[in-house]
Protein backbone atom coordinates (compact mmCIF):
# COMPACT_ATOMS: atom_id res chain seq x y z
CA UNK A 1 0.00 0.00 0.00
CA UNK A 2 1.41 3.36 -0.91
CA UNK A 3 2.32 5.71 2.01
CA UNK A 4 -0.09 8.93 1.68
CA UNK A 5 1.23 10.92 4.62
CA UNK A 6 4.80 11.58 5.90
CA UNK A 7 6.34 12.40 8.80
CA UNK A 8 8.51 16.12 8.16
CA UNK A 9 9.38 16.94 11.76
CA UNK A 10 9.03 15.81 15.31
CA UNK A 11 8.31 17.75 18.73
CA UNK A 12 8.50 17.53 22.39
CA UNK A 13 5.47 19.16 22.97
CA UNK A 14 2.52 19.77 21.41
CA UNK A 15 2.75 23.49 21.57
CA UNK A 16 6.03 23.92 19.34
CA UNK A 17 3.77 21.42 17.21
CA UNK A 18 1.35 24.14 16.75
CA UNK A 19 3.38 26.62 16.30
CA UNK A 20 4.69 24.93 13.09
CA UNK A 21 1.35 23.70 12.38
CA UNK A 22 -0.08 27.26 12.43
CA UNK A 23 3.16 28.25 10.03
CA UNK A 24 1.90 25.15 7.52
CA UNK A 25 -1.30 25.84 7.28
CA UNK A 26 -0.54 29.65 6.81
CA UNK A 27 1.73 27.91 3.23
CA UNK A 28 -1.52 26.14 2.36
CA UNK A 29 -0.33 22.92 3.62
CA UNK A 30 -2.40 20.41 4.94
CA UNK A 31 -0.72 19.30 8.19
CA UNK A 32 -1.84 16.45 11.01
CA UNK A 33 -0.12 15.97 14.39
CA UNK A 34 -0.13 12.09 15.67
CA UNK A 35 0.32 11.58 19.29
CA UNK A 36 -0.33 15.30 20.94
CA UNK A 37 -3.27 14.18 22.41
CA UNK A 38 -1.75 11.46 24.61
CA UNK A 39 1.14 14.11 25.19
CA UNK A 40 -1.02 17.14 25.94
CA UNK A 41 -2.85 14.21 29.00
CA UNK A 42 0.87 13.83 30.27
CA UNK A 43 3.86 15.46 29.28
CA UNK A 44 6.30 13.36 30.46
CA UNK A 45 5.35 9.97 28.20
CA UNK A 46 6.41 12.47 25.14
CA UNK A 47 10.18 10.74 25.24
CA UNK A 48 8.84 7.44 25.66
CA UNK A 49 6.09 7.43 22.27
CA UNK A 50 8.63 9.39 20.32
CA UNK A 51 7.34 12.81 20.66
CA UNK A 52 4.85 14.82 18.55
CA UNK A 53 4.83 13.80 14.91
CA UNK A 54 4.12 16.19 12.64
CA UNK A 55 2.75 15.19 9.15
CA UNK A 56 1.85 16.19 5.48
CA UNK A 57 0.38 14.54 2.77
CA UNK A 58 3.12 13.46 0.72
CA UNK A 59 3.15 15.50 -2.06
CA UNK A 60 3.60 18.52 0.05
CA UNK A 61 6.69 16.99 1.76
CA UNK A 62 9.02 19.27 -0.32
CA UNK A 63 7.41 22.20 -0.10
CA UNK A 64 6.66 21.37 4.01
CA UNK A 65 10.28 20.93 4.09
CA UNK A 66 11.60 24.44 2.47
CA UNK A 67 8.90 25.98 4.81
CA UNK A 68 11.01 24.33 7.84
CA UNK A 69 13.85 25.42 6.29
CA UNK A 70 12.62 29.01 5.95
CA UNK A 71 11.77 28.99 9.74
CA UNK A 72 15.32 27.85 11.17
CA UNK A 73 16.77 30.52 8.93
CA UNK A 74 15.12 33.07 10.36
CA UNK A 75 15.97 32.38 14.23
CA UNK A 76 15.49 35.95 15.43
CA UNK A 77 16.05 37.24 18.69
CA UNK A 78 13.18 39.78 20.70
CA UNK A 79 14.30 42.84 18.84
CA UNK A 80 14.35 41.03 15.67
CA UNK A 81 17.80 40.78 14.92
CA UNK A 82 19.19 37.95 13.29
CA UNK A 83 21.02 35.27 15.91
CA UNK A 84 24.45 34.41 14.66
CA UNK A 85 26.73 31.51 16.08
CA UNK A 86 29.08 32.70 18.61
CA UNK A 87 31.52 30.62 17.78
CA UNK A 88 31.61 30.52 13.56
CA UNK A 89 29.43 33.62 13.33
CA UNK A 90 26.95 31.37 11.00
CA UNK A 91 23.46 32.35 10.51
CA UNK A 92 22.21 28.78 10.08
CA UNK A 93 21.17 28.70 13.69
CA UNK A 94 18.14 26.49 15.36
CA UNK A 95 15.54 27.45 17.95
CA UNK A 96 15.73 24.64 20.24
CA UNK A 97 13.47 25.45 23.61
CA UNK A 98 14.34 23.33 26.31
CA UNK A 99 11.94 22.52 28.35
CA UNK A 100 13.02 20.37 31.25
CA UNK A 101 10.52 20.27 33.46
CA UNK A 102 6.62 20.37 34.25
CA UNK A 103 6.74 23.75 35.87
CA UNK A 104 9.05 25.20 32.77
CA UNK A 105 6.64 24.02 30.58
CA UNK A 106 3.49 24.92 32.61
CA UNK A 107 5.48 28.87 31.88
CA UNK A 108 5.89 28.18 28.06
CA UNK A 109 1.87 27.11 27.43
CA UNK A 110 1.11 30.56 29.55
CA UNK A 111 3.70 32.51 27.40
CA UNK A 112 2.54 31.12 24.08
CA UNK A 113 -0.92 31.35 25.35
CA UNK A 114 -0.34 35.19 26.17
CA UNK A 115 2.09 35.92 23.97
CA UNK A 116 3.31 39.54 26.55
CA UNK A 117 4.74 37.14 29.42
CA UNK A 118 8.42 37.43 28.87
CA UNK A 119 9.50 33.62 28.40
CA UNK A 120 10.33 32.13 31.60
CA UNK A 121 11.98 29.14 29.90
CA UNK A 122 15.81 28.86 28.71
CA UNK A 123 16.35 29.18 25.13
CA UNK A 124 18.74 26.90 23.30
CA UNK A 125 20.35 27.52 19.73
CA UNK A 126 21.88 25.16 17.76
CA UNK A 127 24.08 26.09 15.38
CA UNK A 128 23.49 23.92 12.17
CA UNK A 129 27.26 25.13 10.54
CA UNK A 130 28.98 24.06 13.28
CA UNK A 131 27.03 22.21 15.58
CA UNK A 132 27.75 24.71 18.55
CA UNK A 133 24.51 25.20 20.65
CA UNK A 134 24.84 28.11 23.22
CA UNK A 135 21.97 30.22 25.12
CA UNK A 136 20.85 34.20 24.61
CA UNK A 137 20.34 35.75 27.61
ZN1 LIG B 1 28.48 27.83 14.49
Amino acid sequence: MKETFSSVAVFQYSAEAQIIKGRFEAEGIETFLVDNHTIDTDPLVSNAIGGVKLKVRCEDRNRALQVLESISKYSVDDEGAQITCPKCHSSKVELFTSVKSVKSFFFFCISFLVNALPMHIKREYHCAHCNNKFELK
